[in-house]
């Protein structure tokens, strides 16, 4: 439980660790991590699917899956069992202020996987946006019989803001190939993996990190346990690898050495009440830098310190973190209003600074006019405008023509960005831009300031 990791008030004491240096000894036998972000139109099985991988990993229990089933058949929606681990099995809901990402960890003999799954049908883009900003790699989920209402709905927007958060990898489940006309029917997988090619490329995937997995979540075919050999889906087992085994094979290193020695940067994902022992805890990744109980570390917008009394990574209680891994922090010496979703935790003596000018480079979905904005960053969404239009760019970056009047869907554009209040967004930093409910441009932050 998360009291007995947190140590009592008088041993807060930093240990003065050298992080660096034990992360670089213990790295050759640390098995790796990797956490997912879950997409895909809704109704396509993406709670099942998890609930199902949660299942056959050992996660959860038959028992517990039971118990939903029984719940869910009494009013009368016995084929939600399954989805019903992602509603209530996630502690952090329980606890939290402002959770928007719930996590649900589970591991293999290689790997330990967290899921980010953002709920919620008519806020998802935000929590999306929010999850994939933490995710190494994207599970996008479509149900082979509506392969149109994906399409025509938010199929493809996802693909877009999944690579617009930076997540380069992608694993496609095309799930309910139970239920297709006939059964397990390869030209249905055809046809799916020959529409959806396309709008991955467009989002700029590339054809080695994607993969297509043929799976039925709610059987539980092909995502733990493989197909058999024999039979009508026989052609399942012989050409393609279970999810677990695709997920397994995306596993790529997060963390490097450049990434660990910078400052400590990690966005407040989600806020916790805690209890009496742990009165507040945050959430989220930590993009830069290293963190170690008793460091104080300074949250940007609001300047304001906090003591960080104790670390948790993947449920487990730990005295340091590092860049790429996504974690607790549990705080004290701070008050709850300082502590926004969305907020940075830096390294006290190199914070990012907070502004409300930037320039920034976009590419448009849309057509972008000076104009007013949602901005989008990971966890943070700001108001904001464009407030000018510096100049279109081509593909190499060269300036092709100043002071557009309107930027097209398609074309690269530098451009003047004012937030209605302050935040610590730094050079690099990846955004997405909305207005009126959708995504008009994708870019990064170029500079802060002028
Ligand atoms: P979500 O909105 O994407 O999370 O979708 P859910 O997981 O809630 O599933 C929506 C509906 O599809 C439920 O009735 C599920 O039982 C059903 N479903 C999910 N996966 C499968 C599958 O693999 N095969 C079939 N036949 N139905 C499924």
């Amino acid at each position: 439980s998360l009291e007995q990791h947190a140590p009592s008030q008088a041993n807060v004491k930093s240990k003065g660790l050298d992080v660096l240096k034990i992360w670089t000894e213990e790295k050759p036998k640390r098995k790796p991590s990797a956490a997912f972000v879950v997409i895909g139109h809704v109704d396509h099985g993406k709670s099942t699917l998890m609930g199902r991988l949660l299942l056959d990993t050992g996660a959860v229990s038959q028992r517990d899956i039971d118990r939903y089933k029984k719940q869910a058949t009494e009013l009368g929606k016995a084929s939600f069992a399954l989805a019903w681990v992602m509603d209530t099995g996630s502690e952090e809901r329980e606890r939290g202020v402002t959770v928007d990402i719930a996590q649900f960890h589970f591991s293999t003999d290689h790997v330990d996987f967290t899921i980010l799954d953002a709920p919620g049908h008519r806020d998802f883009i935000p929590n999306m946006i929010a999850g994939a900003s933490m995710a190494d790699l994207a599970v996008l989920v479509i149900d082979a019989n509506h392969l149109e209402s994906g399409i025509k709905g938010q199929t493809g927007e996802h693909i877009v803001l999944a690579k617009a958060c930076g997540v380069s990898r992608i694993v496609v489940a095309v799930n309910k190939l139970d239920a297709t006309n006939p059964p397990w029917s390869e030209a249905v997988l055809q046809d799916v993996v020959a529409s959806i090619t396309p709008l991955l490329t467009a989002s700029g995937y590339k054809p080695e990190n994607v993969r297509f997995v043929p799976c039925s979540g709610l059987n539980g075919q092909n995502v733990v346990k493989a197909m058999s050999k024999k039979g009508d889906a026989s052609w399942v087992a012989e050409g393609y690898r279970t999810l677990l085994e695709e997920l397994e094979s995306c596993v790529a290193p997060h963390d490097t050495e450049e990434m660990v020695r910078a400052p400590l940067r990690m966005q407040i994902a989600d806020v916790f009440r805690g209890s009496v022992t742990n009165p507040l805890s945050i959430a989220g990744r930590i993009t830069s830098g290293h963190v170690q109980t008793g460091d104080t570390v300074l949250l940007q917008p609001s300047n304001e310190r906090a003591m960080v009394r104790g670390i948790e990574v993947g449920g487990n209680g730990q005295e340091w973190a590092v860049a790429g891994q996504i974690c607790t922090l549990h705080l004290t010496e701070v008050d709850q209003q300082h502590l926004r979703a969305g907020d940075c935790v830096c390294d006290a003596k190199n914070p990012t600074p907070a502004a409300k000018n930037f320039v920034v480079q976009l590419t448009a979905l849309d057509s972008i006019l000076p104009q007013a904005v949602d901005v989008h960053v990971g966890r943070l969404h700001a108001a904001g405008s464009i407030t000018a239009l510096i100049s279109t760019i081509d593909d190499a970056g060269e300036v092709e023509r100043k002071k557009p009047r309107v930027v097209k869907a398609g074309q690269k554009a530098t451009a003047r960005l004012v937030l209605d209040a302050g935040a610590a967004l730094e050079a690099g930093t990846r955004l997405i831009i909305r207005a009126n409910g959708s995504t008009i441009a994708v870019g990064e932050i170029i500079r802060a300031g002028g």
